[in-house]
């Protein structure tokens, strides 16, 4: 059986029970402050257990991607050197939200293993919670009574509380689970060992794939547990372990998830791989695992970066260059040549590798070109820095050496740490987290903010945003706090009805004013001159001093949305749409939006893209839009969408991001554009009037940014450019074409450039001839002191050495005045530096005194510039003296 096959069993095994079958979450978390990463199938339906929001269906499957680098699971050390823990993983799962319990879950879970996948049954075995008396915790007789039956009583392990029983948190939703083991081993193996005795023993071929939870309890407070009202089922199997099992082989690194991408390491290393623990299969593995990583984070959104989630992944992605430069040989870059394979093996279950696949492989490829670049010379300091380290006996590296690694390197601390341990040393992890925090508190200083505590004016459950429909609205004043920053004190408002649209999805913040109604028909105005989300809070922001008096007094609001700089943003992010379209008409495909940023006077839109955009592409874009425009196509907006429904309509959804069940849809033209949106659209196309680009560039490895302005600001520009050529006309004297007006203009030009050049030559070299008749003949040199009329510096140098490819045993100084700045030449024969020790760098220093100048050079030849050319002829004058 493939790996596609065995995956597509899973979920077909449980759509057959009734089960819907719900696509990955992306691999980066949204929205979960203890989260980074997606780290286990459960995490995308974590709110669910905890009563927030509903499921989609009672009966959930699918396969989620997870990574366990961080935080509570981080299995990274172990990476490459066993054979079952990746960091990038498939975790397979079933839930059940208040439906089925233990009974189905475990029954259902040993026919799929046994029936469908036809696993040996005398190679299972289950674990069950033993129970724990000091917290109180029973038990869990339901489920060994279930599993007695099915796999007999010798082949059930009692688990305590570390193995066997699922906590979320402190608090929260809890209860027992059971595993499944599976063992691997060779039948002359187990002859001599049951598998029974190597369970949870960390052995390679006896291994977890299955852990059903079973979630019963709630945990208070008080640590005390009470039984929920609805009870759930959550599962996760490893998928490439029920590969290995399936397909009867001794490690993950042997089944198909992997042996494809195996193979093109060989082929570029020139190695083979053996499945041991030398440290080129070591090398092997490391790389085969974190290239699935590195790939599908980056195809999920992130960028390697310094901060946060991108550093895991910059960090991950150096550790595997590092292990093919030391163990496979590779100096080029290499990971981002494994990139087309895995996007191939994936592009049925996870499309956007794929759809990403240039993208994702050119990112990898300068993230690899730049660590290269310091690799080498890192691991020479490193070599170094050990073998100081153990001729003095120590055993660790010290924090500021690790800083200066990362610093200087690019060395990631647990690299460092990761080098350091094969050659049994450490790294002192609390110094290398010192001297960051020194650097970070360094450059951190001037950006800190305080707030005051909200003052409170009313209760609501809820804000309601109407600027889809209004741009003024009556409402109240629910709450308000003041904010002290760099830009001085302001006010942050949060209203319960607003028409106010806060920045979000590029789209920055409305603007406008409150009017405060007052006791007895009086009213106050309070300017707002930003409005931003925190949460799902709405917050009006203020710069106007002194107003908590009339925040605190006031009956009612109404909220007016400055509505002139609100039609333009319209336009502009209406214009987005168009031209997101367009460019994937015309560029292609592979065209996803990276950023945006949809204000009143322009918009930027960032997107992937490997070449500059051409001149007649943006000509194509720019046409196609404001075709568009002109067609004044009606704006189709769909609110409250179900998601499902919403991706039949073709909608662009942006890779990485997780939208809820319900969205909005913005289309205009069904064939055109449809993408899910949150901003604020014109009601059609024809508002925008006109549509200009402004620029196109590069903003990082494969993603462009275009510039383009709309309406009024288009025109303006328009009329500017056509002024500016009505001025150049007259200016030429109105020629029938003006292009050609100026290109003769510029042949001219250089023609008299020409001519001036040859002119300069020729006096040049009536210049020499009459300073040859000058020279003077001293002790057996020839001794040339002459002020002379050159055009520039250049001309002097070129007389000088000129003069001496023409005379014998030449001793020279040259002044001249070129444009009121004197210039100092100074040229020796080989001999006369010899013989009387001179140089013509340390003379020609000498000179420029005389000009308030400096200058210096080669013992044969010098010059000098200053400011004062009345004493050029003293410089001379000293420069006879030096050479008498
Ligand atoms: P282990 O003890 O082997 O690390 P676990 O207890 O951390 O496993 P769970 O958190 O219960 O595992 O995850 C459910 C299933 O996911 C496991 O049964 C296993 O098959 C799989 N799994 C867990 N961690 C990894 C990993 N790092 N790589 C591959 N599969 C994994
Ligand atoms: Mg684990």
């Amino acid at each position: 059986m493939t790996s596609s096959e065995i995956r597509q069993h899973y979920l077909d095994f449980f759509r057959s029970k009734q089960h819907l079958i719900v696509s990955s979450a992306p691999l980066v978390a949204k929205n979960d402050p203890t989260l980074m990463f997606n780290n286990s199938g459960m995490a995308q339906f974590k709110d669910f257990f905890l009563g927030n929001g509903t499921p989609p269906a009672k009966r959930v499957a699918d396969t989620q991607k997870c990574l366990r680098v961080s935080g509570k699971h981080n299995d990274l050390e172990d990476v490459g050197f066993d054979t079952y823990h990746h960091t990038m993983f498939e975790m397979l799962g079933n839930w059940s939200f208040g439906d089925y319990f233990k009974k189905e879950a475990i029954e259902w879970a040993w026919e799929l293993l046994t029936g469908v996948y036809k696993l040996p049954k005398d190679r299972l075995y289950v674990s069950v919670f033993q129970g724990d008396e000091k917290d109180n915790v029973p038990f869990d007789q339901e489920a060994w009574d279930l599993w007695k039956p099915i796999v007999g009583e010798d082949r059930i392990i009692l688990g305590n509380k570390k193995d066997n029983f699922w906590e979320m948190g402190d608090t929260g939703p809890c209860g027992p689970c059971s595993e499944i083991h599976v063992d691997l081993r060779p039948q002359e193996e187990v002859d001599q060992k049951p598998g029974k005795e190597l369970v949870n023993a960390d052995h390679p071929q006896v291994v977890e794939i299955w852990n059903l939870v079973f979630m019963q309890f709630n945990r208070k407070a008080d640590s005390s547990l009470e039984p929920l009202p609805a009870r759930h089922v959550d599962t996760g199997m490893g998928f490439e372990r029920l590969c290995m099992a399936i397909q009867g082989k001794k490690s993950n690194y042997d089944t198909d998830v992997f042996t494809g991408t195996i193979r093109v390491i060989e082929e570029l290393s020139g190695q083979t791989y053996q499945g041991t623990m030398e440290k080129s299969d070591v090398a092997m593995r490391v790389i085969a695992d974190h290239i699935r990583a590195v790939s599908f984070a980056i195809a999920d959104g992130l960028v390697p970066s310094n901060v946060r989630a991108g550093y895991v992944i910059r960090r991950i992605l150096r550790r595997a260059i590092r292990y093919g430069y030391s163990y496979l040989g590779f100096t080029e870059p290499f990971m981002t040549k494994l990139v087309p394979t895995l996007a191939l093996q994936f592009a049925a279950v996870f499309p956007e590798l794929n759809a990403q696949r240039d993208f994702v492989a050119t990112v990898i490829r300068e993230e690899e070109i730049s660590f290269l670049r310091t690799l080498g010379q890192g691991l020479r300091r490193l070599d170094q820095i050990i073998g100081q380290l153990t001729d003095t006996g120590k055993d660790t590296i010290d924090g500021e050496t690790v800083f200066e690694l990362n610093d200087t390197f690019g060395f990631p601390a647990d690299l460092t740490a990761l080098i350091a341990r094969e050659q049994r040393l450490k790294i002192d992890e609390e110094g290398f987290q010192n001297a960051l925090a020194q650097q970070k508190t360094r450059s951190r200083k001037d950006a800190a903010s305080s707030a005051s505590d909200w003052v409170d004016l009313m209760d609501a459950d809820r804000v309601e945003f109407v600027g889809y429909d209004f741009v003024e609205a009556d409402s109240h004043l629910v709450k308000y706090r003041k904010v002290q920053n760099k830009q001085g004190t302001q006010y942050h408002i949060v209203l319960d009805r607003t028409p106010f649209y806060a920045e979000s999805g590029g789209q920055i913040g409305d603007t406008g004013h409150l009017i405060l109604d007052m006791d007895r028909a009086d009213s106050v105005l309070v300017k707002i001159i930003d409005t931003r989300k925190e949460n799902d809070l709405i917050i009006h922001v203020s710069d106007d001093k002194d107003v908590d008096e009339a925040l605190n007094a006031a009956i009612a609001v109404k909220a007016v949305v400055s509505s002139d700089r609100r039609d333009l943003i319209m336009n502009n992010h209406t214009a987005t749409h168009l031209l997101h379209a367009a460019l994937r008409e015309v560029l292609g495909p592979h065209v996803a939006q990276k950023g945006s940023y949809v204000g009143p006077d322009t918009l930027r839109f960032d997107f992937s893209h490997f070449a500059k955009v051409t001149d007649e592409e943006l000509e194509q874009v720019e046409h196609i839009v404001n075709q568009k425009i002109r067609e004044n196509i009606p704006l189709d907006e769909k609110r409250n969408v179900p998601i499902d429904q919403a991706k039949q309509m073709g909608a662009t959804a942006l890779f990485g991001e997780k939208y809820g069940d319900f969205v909005r849809v913005i289309t205009f033209d069904p064939g055109y554009s449809v993408e899910l949106c949150g901003g604020t659209h014109v009601s059609a196309t024809g508002q925008i009037g006109l549509f200009k680009f402004l620029s196109e560039g590069s903003v990082s490895t494969g993603v462009r940014r275009v510039e383009a302005i709309t309406a009024d600001k288009a025109l303006a520009l328009m009329r500017e450019q056509q002024a500016t050529l009505d001025e150049l006309k007259e200016l030429l004297k109105a020629p029938k074409d003006i292009v050609k007006a100026v290109q003769s203009l510029m042949e001219e030009r250089n023609q008299l450039q020409k001519k001036i050049e040859a002119l300069e030559n020729e006096k040049l070299q009536q210049v020499k001839e009459q300073l040859l008749q000058k020279a003077e003949a001293v002790n057996g040199y020839t001794v040339l002191i002459q002020r002379v009329d050159v055009p520039s510096a250049d001309a002097l140098k070129q007389l000088a050495y000129d003069l001496k490819a023409k005379v014998n045993n030449l001793a020279l100084v040259l002044g001249a005045d070129i444009n009121g700045k004197p210039q100092l030449a100074v040229m020796l024969a080989d001999e006369i530096i010899k013989e009387k020790n001179l140089h013509a760098g340390n003379m020609v220093k000498e000179l420029a005194k005389e000009i308030r100048g400096g200058g210096g050079g080669q013992p044969f030849f010098a010059t000098a510039g200053g400011s004062d050319a009345s004493g050029l002829d003293r410089a001379l004058a000293k420069g006879r003296d030096l050479l008498a």
